[in-house]
């Protein structure tokens, strides 16, 4: 593996959360009265985001402290 895959591994771990972090902010989510649901795709109704793709990311958070 060259150093190039090392620095998009590395670049990759610092975004992406953990598996297990993700499916605790998911669960959280889906129990959420702001948790909507326009064709198909669950937004969070306080900040807007897509909630398959915010609970992914490791540095973001609930906009109501929720995780
Ligand atoms: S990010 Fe927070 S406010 Fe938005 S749906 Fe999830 S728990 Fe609710």
């Amino acid at each position: 593996m060259g150093i190039g895959w090392f620095y998009a591994w590395k670049i990759y771990m610092d975004v992406i959360a953990s598996d297990e972090v993700v499916a605790k902010r998911l669960k959280i989510c889906s129990k959420c009265e702001h948790l909507m649901l326009t064709a198909n795709v669950k937004l969070c109704g306080k900040g807007g985001c897509v909630i398959k793709m915010k609970t992914k990311m490791k540095h973001t958070t609930c906009p109501v402290n929720k995780w």
